[in-house]
C-alpha cells in the first residue's frame, strides 16, 4: 500500500477535481454567530475565541492577488469566522458574489452551524453550483448532547441531521467537523460520536484536537485545573479510531486544529503540526491501518 495513500486527503482530492493544486483563501464575511448573539445562547462555545479563526480578509478585497502566481492558480473562497450563513439572503448572496468575483476562485466553501441551514439558505448556495464546487462544513464536534450541553453549542444532534438531510436534498456536500478531547468525553465518545456521523451521508470530514485558547470558558476550567488537554499520543490514538472506521468515500479536509499561536494556552503539541501528522501517518503504517478498515454501516 502506498502510505501516503492510507487516506482520503483533500489535496489529493482537489487536485484530482480540478488537475491542478488548489488553496483556500480565509475570508471573515462579517457574520457572528446566534449562540453568540443571544438568539439561541450567549458566549458561545466555551472553546470559541472573541475574534474565531481564519485570516480575516473581508469578501470584498481582492483575496486571490497577493498569492496567486506564486502558489497556485485556482483557489476556494473560504467563508470561515463565526457561522457563515447566518444573515439575511440578500446580504450573504452580496458577500458571496463578491467573493467570487475573481476568475481563480473554482470553489465556494461556506462553515456554519447546522441551526443556520435551511431550504432558502441552501437553495441560495445550490445556485452556484453550476459555476463553482460548492460544500458546507457543519460544526458538530460531538454526537452527544450532555457535553453539547457542557459545551454550550446551542444545539441537539438532531438538528445536525436535519441540515445535512437538506443539503443532501440539493446535492451540496456536506464536510463534518469534530472535536476529539471535548471536557469529560472519553474514547467511548469518539466511537459513538463516529458511528452517528457514519448513519449520515457526508462527503467530508475534519477531525480536531480540543484545545484552549485565552479569554474562553474553557480556559478558565483549565486554569481551574478542572479541564486537561488530550497528550498528542492520545490524539493520534483518537484520530486513528476515526480514520479507521469512516468510510472510504470520505474525503479527510484535515486531521489537526489549527490554533492562532498567539492565543493558545494549551496543549502547546497543537502548534506543531507536523508532530501530528506524521504520527498518525506513522501509527498508520506501523499497525498497517488505513481509511475505512473498520468502517460498519
Ligand atoms: S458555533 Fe462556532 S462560531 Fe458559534 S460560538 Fe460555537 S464555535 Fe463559536
Amino acid at each position: 500500500m502506498d502510505n501516503n495513500k492510507r487516506y482520503n486527503n483533500l489535496n489529493d482530492f482537489l487536485k484530482n477535481k480540478f488537475g491542478e493544486r488548489v488553496l483556500k483563501i480565509c475570508i471573515d464575511g462579517g457574520f457572528t454567530c446566534p449562540n453568540r448573539d443571544g438568539t439561541c445562547g450567549a458566549g458561545g462555545c466555551i472553546f470559541c475565541g472573541e475574534r474565531g479563526s481564519g485570516e480575516h480578509l473581508s469578501a470584498d478585497q481582492n483575496i486571490v492577488a497577493p498569492r496567486a502566481t506564486q502558489e497556485a492558480n485556482k483557489f476556494i473562497a473560504y467563508f470561515q469566522n463565526f457561522s457563515n450563513t447566518y444573515a439575511d439572503i440578500e446580504i450573504l448572496k452580496s458577500k458571496y458574489d463578491e467573493a467570487l468575483q475573481t476568475p481563480q476562485i473554482v470553489a465556494l466553501a461556506v462553515a456554519t452551524r447546522p441551526d443556520c441551514i435551511n431550504e432558502d439558505v441552501v437553495k441560495l448556495l445550490k445556485s452556484y453550483s453550476d459555476k463553482y464546487y460548492v460544500y458546507v462544513e457543519l460544526g458538530l464536534q460531538t454526537s452527544n448532547d450532555e457535553t453539547a450541553k457542557f459545551i454550550n453549542r446551542g444545539y441537539t444532534s438532531d438538528v445536525f441531521t436535519k441540515a445535512v438531510k437538506i443539503l443532501n436534498r440539493y446535492e451540496i456536500d456536506v464536510v463534518t467537523h469534530i472535536m476529539v478531547g471535548l471536557p469529560n468525553e472519553t474514547i467511548d465518545d469518539v466511537k459513538n460520536t463516529v458511528e452517528f456521523i457514519n448513519k449520515h451521508n457526508i462527503q467530508g470530514l475534519k477531525i480536531h484536537s480540543t484545545y484552549v485558547i485565552k479569554n474562553t470558558k474553557l480556559c478558565e476550567l483549565y486554569e481551574q485545573g478542572k479541564y486537561t488537554p488530550l497528550t498528542l499520543e492520545e490524539y493520534i490514538e483518537s484520530a486513528t479510531y476515526v480514520i479507521t472506521h469512516i468510510s472510504q468515500d470520505v474525503i479527510i479536509h484535515r486531521i489537526s486544529g489549527d490554533a492562532p499561536r498567539d492565543l493558545l494556552v494549551a496543549p502547546e503539541w497543537n502548534l506543531h503540526k507536523k508532530w501530528i501528522i506524521n504520527g498518525i501517518t506513522k501509527k498508520l503504517i506501523e499497525d498497517d491501518l488505513w481509511q475505512g478498515r473498520f468502517f460498519r454501516t
